[in-house]
């Protein structure tokens, strides 16, 4: 812990005693019933209790909890029980107090109420919580028996923000960037305009430090002008103000740094063209409730009779108030200068509740107010606004994406962590940043719950979670999908060190094949090779022998044997193949073909090189009843019996079809299967196990949708026979949620 070296211990206790103080002052001057007592007894508890400790920026710890019982009491207007709590918050967490304790001191209300804030500190704001939108509606439902908790944990947040500087600044990062996206807009919803105002600029501040400092240096500078330009506004409104003999303020407030920025985002403009960089306010007396909706309509009508009104802008929240019980009078004109100025118009009554939402219901209580009623009286409000189906919970993670900034969003992962990526990025970044591991092997994603491919976009307030499967490896076409330079230096390196890998495998095949064959390795036996293949170097000839798309055989290294034509076809065949080709003792073992005696063409793979080509229109696969076409080039074709483009050519060349049947295929074979069902956990990671766990079978493709529940997915695979297909069907059957699995022709 740092020293504060400058402070002697009694200047110390001076300045607790002095913020103590002025904690008891606020609360003595605000109309609860003064219940001094518990409070006091509450600050020499949690004094004693974390005697000795000190905060980051070296201050004694109490003066934390004591500054976030102010802000419970003087900004969001709470009562004794809560600032005892305010006082107590950090004790069971941080000290040797247990929950017992304190309810043995305190009493059971403000127990749980400490007991709740000890949970989410680590539970459900925490580091493991998930962020989910509906989660937050059931954290709020279920804690409005005990709002407080939420209130005091806002508080907490708030001075937390305030004194953020002395963190290290991965942390303010990370602390700013969850209360934007977490409890300002929670603040919103509760009605706490002034506490959500200031948490969006304080995380802005350390979020985009040279954007905030340039902004506020902008709204300094226009100051004088900005000044100048209102007094000309505002005069002849207030002659006529004056003359209604009303009592009343006028000025106005620059709109916080934050919202000036997310406006020059949004709209793509610079400082000097938001020219609404201010709201002019009317606030007026007045003693009769009655008589409030009528001055402001006056006011009104003043002002638009001084200046033109905005046609589409008026808003009126005095007949119709919002949700959360604002009230006010929204008027925009043109100003002097041709720009225009939103008026609003409030009484004082209206302005307070709509600053200070809780906390100003007590100022209006006549005599002393029962905080449990008051709270009563508002948690209603609260619930409303919660289970209002019009706000709901899409709505709320909207409301989390409104404030996004335009460049930048931010995911959860399922443990509730937040991750900053830029615009645009992907589910296949995200595995990346977090692990390579995690990115090579990643096969798909879900986002909010729903399978998405890897190439996935993500939306600012998204929850993202990596599907991975053991056997996949990462593809150079995977680029595309990445936009973050982490995700991309990270797929290159792990591409790169899968080429290695392969190439040494290449190698180590090329070696031993040499040595079986008594062929001795000179260079000329490697620039034969490399020649043939019309390949650059040796690393790209090891590369593609270890990669299974070059075959090894005697005309490989010799240059007796057939025509290159063939080898070319092969290396087209097998070039979509992900997986190297399986043990060589299958190309090297001299597999006799079938003889042709009869009009019989059999279909047959020798030393890795085909007969036939598979047609491209129906790719049969061997248990499929086939037959073949003589192409122009001389190459039998192999067609489904049933192909329509078999039967068109039958039509025309009859006299090039041959009788064909499989024999002795060692090839594997393109097939697609369709799979639907009810989208369920887990039920991807089921069939890539299937898959995965068959040796006979390499999945080359897989496209997921997941559209309301509805499950979808293409599967292309590498399988050797139609048996093999319908085993494949039947296992991916089994598992729980899928309706169907079929082979597509
Ligand atoms: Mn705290």
């Amino acid at each position: 812990m740092m020293q504060n070296n400058n402070i002697s211990p009694e200047e110390e206790n001076q300045m607790i005693d002095l913020a103590y103080q002025n904690l008891l002052n606020g609360y003595l001057s605000s109309n609860h019933r003064k219940k001094v007592e518990i409070i006091d007894k509450a600050f020499k508890f949690a004094r004693d209790a974390h005697q000795g400790i000190r905060r980051r920026s070296g201050e004694p710890y109490i003066l934390h909890p004591i500054a976030v019982a102010t802000i419970v009491n003087q900004e969001i207007g709470l009562g004794s029980t809560s600032i005892s709590a305010a006082l107590l918050h950090d004790v069971v967490e941080d000290t040797d107090y247990t929950v017992e304790d304190i309810e043995a001191q305190f009493g059971e209300k403000i127990a749980r109420i400490v007991d709740g804030l000890t949970k989410i500190s680590g539970g459900i704001f925490g580091d493991k919580a998930s962020l989910q939108a509906e989660n937050f509606r059931k954290l709020l439902l279920t804690m409005s028996e005990d709002i407080r908790v939420v209130l005091i944990k806002m508080a907490d947040r708030l001075h937390n923000m305030r004194t953020l500087s002395s963190m290290p600044p991965n942390k303010q990062y990370k602390i700013a960037g969850e209360t934007l996206y977490i409890y300002a807009p929670l603040a919103h919803r509760l009605g706490l305009y002034a506490i959500k105002t200031e948490l969006e600029d304080l995380s802005f501040k350390y979020n985009h430090p040279a954007e905030y400092q340039r902004i506020s240096e902008q709204i300094s500078a226009s100051e004088e002008s900005r000044n100048e330009l209102f007094a000309r506004f505002s005069a002849p409104i207030r002659e006529r103000l004056d003359n209604m003999g009303l009592v009343y303020e006028f000025n106005t407030r620059v709109k916080s740094c934050y919202s000036i920025w997310n406006k020059m985002q949004t709209k793509h403009i610079p400082f000097e063209e938001v020219y609404d960089l201010y709201a002019a306010r009317i606030v007026f007396e007045c003693d009769d409730e009655s008589a409030e909706k009528r001055i402001c309509w006056n006011i009104y009508n003043e002002i638009t009779e001084v200046y033109a009104k905005h046609p589409d802008r008026v808003r009126d929240w005095l007949t119709t108030p919002k949700v959360n019980k604002y009230r006010a009078l929204h008027v925009t004109v043109m100003g002097p200068d041709g720009n225009w100025v939103e008026v609003q118009i409030r009484s004082r009554k209206m302005d307070d509740i709509a600053e200070r939402g809780f906390a100003a219901h007590w100022k209006y209580k006549i005599g002393e107010a029962e905080e449990e009623d008051e709270l009563e009286a508002w948690l209603s409000t609260i619930t409303d606004i919660l289970k209002d189906p019009e706000p709901n919970a899409i709505d709320f993670l909207d409301t989390i994406k409104l404030n996004l900034f335009a460049s930048e969003i931010v995911v959860f992962t399922p443990k509730g962590e937040t991750m900053t990526l830029p615009k645009g990025a992907t589910v296949l970044d995200v595995a990346f940043i977090l692990h390579t591991d995690l990115g090579t092997h990643c096969i798909a994603g879900k986002v909010n719950h729903k399978l998405v491919p890897l190439s996935y976009k993500l939306s600012g307030g998204d929850q993202v979670e990596i599907l991975t499967s053991n056997s996949n490896t990462p593809k150079p076409d995977w680029e595309k999908y990445l936009v973050t330079a982490k995700g991309k230096t990270r797929l290159r390196a792990a591409l790169k060190h899968q080429r290695r890998l392969i190439i040494e495998k290449g190698e180590k095949r090329f070696n031993e094949f040499l040595a079986e064959h008594n062929i001795k390795l000179t260079n000329e036996v490697l620039s034969h090779a490399i020649t043939r293949q019309r390949i650059a170097n040796k690393e790209e000839l090891f590369f593609l022998i270890g990669n299974g798309e070059i075959a090894l055989n005697e005309e490989l290294v010799s240059n007796k044997g057939q025509s290159p034509r063939i080898n070319w076809w092969r290396r087209n065949i097998f070039k979509s193949k992900e997986e190297p080709k399986p043990e060589p003792q299958s190309e090297s073992k001299d597999s006799e073909a079938a003889i042709n005696t009869k009009a019989v063409y059999p279909l047959t793979t020798r030393n890795g090189v085909s007969n036939y080509q598979i047609a491209d229109c129906c790719h049969p696969i061997p248990g499929d009843d086939v037959v073949g076409f003589l192409n122009d080039a001389n190459r039998v074709v192999v067609h489904k019996m049933d192909c329509p483009t078999l039967a068109r050519l039958k039509a025309s060349y009859g006299s090039r079809l041959l009788e064909t049947r499989w024999e002795d295929i060692t090839d594997r074979f393109q097939a697609t299967i369709q799979i639907e069902g009810i989208d369920q956990m887990g039920i991807l990671q089921s069939i890539v196990n299937i898959i995965s766990t068959n040796m006979s079978i390499n999945m080359k493709r897989m496209n997921v949708t997941a559209d309301q529940g509805v499950f979808n997915c293409e599967l292309v695979v590498l399988i050797s026979d139609t048996k093999a297909v319908n085993n494949l069907c039947r296992e991916i059957k089994k598992i729980k949620g899928v309706n169907t699995a079929t082979r597509m022709s």
